[in-house]
């Protein structure tokens, strides 16, 4: 797409989050991929009220090798000149004076209110600047209007119009490191923390945060505790877990938390309350700045990068007449918003919580934040609640099927007390289909699960058997012992098989007219109805981390990597792990791989060395091609390579399954959990109960009937037929090698 607009600027401004620098990595490199020439404006509006060399024009080399670094390379500041009209009468000249006439603002709300009154005052401001000769009138006439587009740079996730902003993911990923560490010296001592984490007035961290660790209690500003004498309700929840067999306690606290009346609740004084009431050894933890901190997730990466792409994409089509627009993530897809009504949205989350309008507040922030928070409250129940007189107790089973995926043990936790506490028994089916087959069944109760929710690994242990033959009878001689009601399989593609089998046989075996439902759990992301299986997240950002220090060894030589990654015939994990890492080429089985792709590909490596070029990454899937192996391509480049360069291949492994699940992971499996457990439930209850897989869909969560299966799968390669994540492709081959209009100027960083 060519268009009239040419010249644009970026800039990042207010409180940095990680997450920053990719996206101005792509709208630089998806700037000039356009044809259009960007510019940065360093240190915010202070650059841009300052001009001189703070106004500098970026190249595609400019923002090379800054994907993994947090914080923002062209940096961010706070600006009281630009507060003022003269302050925005001077950066106007300055950017007439480049012939800017785009900017994409990276910032929290403040920056982006800011962006609109500029661009609202722009005509007025040029009049000034004409009238007092600083400007000809020919240079105003030029460039009557300026193009906004905001994307939100916050790790508070604050803000309306995208469900996540940037650094937020990140931000919860610090949090969650830190509770973890914290936990396990707590829990050596018998000890009680208060934890504060940020947020502002938004209590997202805290309660994301609070759910993804396992804490004992959250404090957040939306849903201020609902009774007067709160201190003596936590100090009850807390004194019981403990005298349930908890040896450590967590409160998090917002630092947004405030009471009913709206009096700020600090961590200190939950530390003298829980001193006071339970005679506990309590210290407090504020995490403070290293919450913004460090390297970007790879959720974070991704984000950015695709909401860089995007918001040049939409500034290069604006005409004078478009409004400022945002652009956002929501449901898993990149959505423009008008910018100043997701800033008036956004104040009156605020507005709702400084009325005392908790209901509301929680309202605003939407149906999956309330729901979160409910499931908070009953995961930090010291004991489940008691069954209702009359009510129908079922027995429920859990089980794990198909390769180890970080969030299982997450889902089981959830799924064992969530039932539980609506007076159900559960049950824990050991070594998946293996042990569903030999009757290895165990009753779970409340403390079986206790700290599962941040561990790796399958403790019911899985394995990637499904049933044929005789296991049939043996399954269903085991579900009449047991007296199993319904069944969740936690699990990949051998999970989704044997769900299948069990509701194909019910003719034959009547036992197996129960409700069963699926739980996607695999890193390779390859499951129906479900855009984002658990373990995914976890599994991208250990390839990530990997990646990212093998590209630190190559500092001194010419070298390039290819570096082999899991996701059986699914190239998701491929993708986006290049994606995040900057890969130059990512090789898929979806795609093919040709001899003519590689002679491209070796074209490429070759021009790129030659113009100075010190490091190349492929990303190959494993199963990508089978004669194009990882080794043959290694030992392909190596020898065209000649002198220009060496070669290294890198083949990832099992470091790929294993690790403690990601704070995504974590909610995403007790988010999924909670709802398999209320749809066995409501199917228990029924003559003829449904089969069902469960999956995120567009931000939803949705459930598809087991008859499905075979019709939205591609059996042969194992993986959906559809899969979203395939239109990412173009993003990432912008992003990886300059095309013929990225002209390749190199240049210095900023
Ligand atoms: P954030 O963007 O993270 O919300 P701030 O509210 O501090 O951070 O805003 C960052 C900068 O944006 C301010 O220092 C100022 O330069 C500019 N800004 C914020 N609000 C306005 C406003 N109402 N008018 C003009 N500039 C503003």
């Amino acid at each position: 797409m060519d268009s009239k607009l040419k010249r644009i600027g970026v800039l990042t401004s207010g409180g940095d989050a990680p997450g920053m620098n990719a996206a101005v990595r792509a709208v630089v490199r998806t700037a000039l991929d356009r044809g259009a020439e960007v510019y940065a404006i360093c240190e915010g509006y202070q650059g841009m009220v300052d001009g001189g060399d703070r106004i500098r024009e970026m190249t595609w080399d400019s923002v090379g090798g800054i994907l993994h670094q947090g914080g923002t390379i062209i940096g961010t500041a706070r600006c009281a000149a630009f507060r003022t009209r003269e302050g925005r009468r001077r950066a106007a000249r300055n950017l007439l004076e480049r012939d800017i006439e785009g900017l994409i603002v990276i910032g929290g709300d403040g920056s982006l209110t800011g962006a609109n009154i500029f661009r609202q005052e722009w005509p007025e401001l040029l009049a000034e600047l004409v009238e007092q000769g600083e400007i000809d009138q020919e240079i105003a006439d030029r460039h009557p209007s300026l193009a906004i587009v905001g994307l939100v740079g916050s790790i508070d996730n604050d803000m309306y119009g995208t469900d996540m902003t940037i650094g937020a993911d990140t931000a919860l990923h610090r949090i969650t490191a830190a509770v973890d560490a914290i936990s396990s010296t707590a829990a050596s001592h018998q000890r009680t923390f208060v934890v504060e984490v940020m947020g502002r007035g938004c209590g997202y961290l805290a309660l994301m945060g609070a759910l993804a660790t396992g804490a004992d209690w959250v404090l957040i500003p939306e849903s201020p505790p609902n009774v007067d004498n709160w201190e003596e309700r936590m100090c009850q929840i807390l004194k019981a877990g403990r005298e349930a067999g908890r040896r450590d306690t967590i409160v998090i606290v917002a630092e947004g938390a405030r009471d009913r009346k709206g009096e700020p609740i600090s961590s200190n004084y939950v530390k003298k309350v829980l001193e006071e009431r339970l005679g506990e050894d309590t210290r407090v933890t504020i995490l403070g700045h290293v919450q913004r901190g460090g390297s970007p997730s790879t959720f974070d990466r991704n984000l950015s990068t695709l909401l860089g792409y995007a918001a040049v994409e939409e500034i290069l089509a604006a005409t004078p007449e478009s409004e400022p627009c945002l652009i956002g993530m929501r449901g898993n897809r990149i959505v423009c918003s008008p910018l100043m009504d997701c800033v008036k949205q956004t104040r009156t989350v605020a507005d709702a919580i400084a009325a005392h309008d908790y209901e509301r507040a929680m309202e605003l922030r939407g149906s999956s934040f309330k729901a979160a928070f409910r499931t908070m409250r009953t995961l930090v129940r010291a004991l489940p609640h008691p069954p209702e007189p009359g009510q129908k107790q079922l027995r429920l089973a859990v089980m794990h099927s198909g390769a180890p995926a970080p969030g299982m043990n997450t889902a089981v936790r959830a799924a064992v007390r969530l039932g539980l506490d609506k007076g159900h028994v559960m049950l824990g089916v050991k070594n998946g289909v293996k042990g569903l087959v030999a009757g290895d069944i165990e009753e779970m109760d409340w403390m079986s699960v206790n700290g599962w929710a941040t561990m790796g690994g399958a403790e019911l242990g899985t394995n990637r058997k499904t049933p044929d033959g005789s296991d049939f009878y043996a399954i269903a001689r085991n579900i009449e012992e047991h007296r199993i009601q319904g069944l969740l399989i936690i699990g990949g593609w051998s999970g989704y098989q044997t769900a299948y089998r069990l509701y194909c046989e019910r003719e034959d075996f009547p036992t197996f007219n129960i409700p069963i439902i699926c739980l996607p759990a695999t890193i390779n992301n390859n499951l129906p109805g479900s855009e984002l299986s658990i373990g995914a997240d976890t599994a991208l950002n250990s390839i990530m981390e990997a990646v990212d220090k093998i590209k630190q060894s190559a500092v001194a030589s010419q070298r390039c990597f290819v570096v082999e990654v899991m996701g059986r015939h699914c190239g998701y994990l491929a993708l986006m792990s290049g994606l995040a890492t900057g890969a130059e080429r990512v090789y898929l089985h979806e795609e093919g791989v040709t001899l003519n792709d590689l002679q491209t590909d070796l074209d490429h490596l070759v021009t790129g060395f030659k113009q100075g070029k010190r490091l190349a990454l492929m990303i190959r899937n494993e199963h990508a091609n089978p004669f194009y192996t990882t080794a043959f391509m290694a030992a392909l480049f190596e020898e065209e390579g000649k002198d220009l360069f060496d070669v290294r291949q890198a083949i990832l492994g099992h470091l790929q399954q294993g690790g403690d699940p990601t704070p995504f992971d974590r909610i995403q499996a007790t988010r999924l959990a909670a709802r398999c457990i209320e749809f066995l439930i409501e199917e228990a209850g029924k003559a003829s109960p449904a089969g069902a897989f469960i999956g995120l869909e567009g931000g939803q969560i949705r459930f598809h009937n087991l008859e499905d299966f075979p019709r939205m799968v591609d059996d042969r390669y194992q993986r959906p037929k559809a899969q979203w994540w395939m239109n990412l492709r173009p993003v990432a081959r912008v992003l990886a090698q300059p095309g013929p209009q990225a002209f390749r100027k190199a240049g210095p960083k900023p």
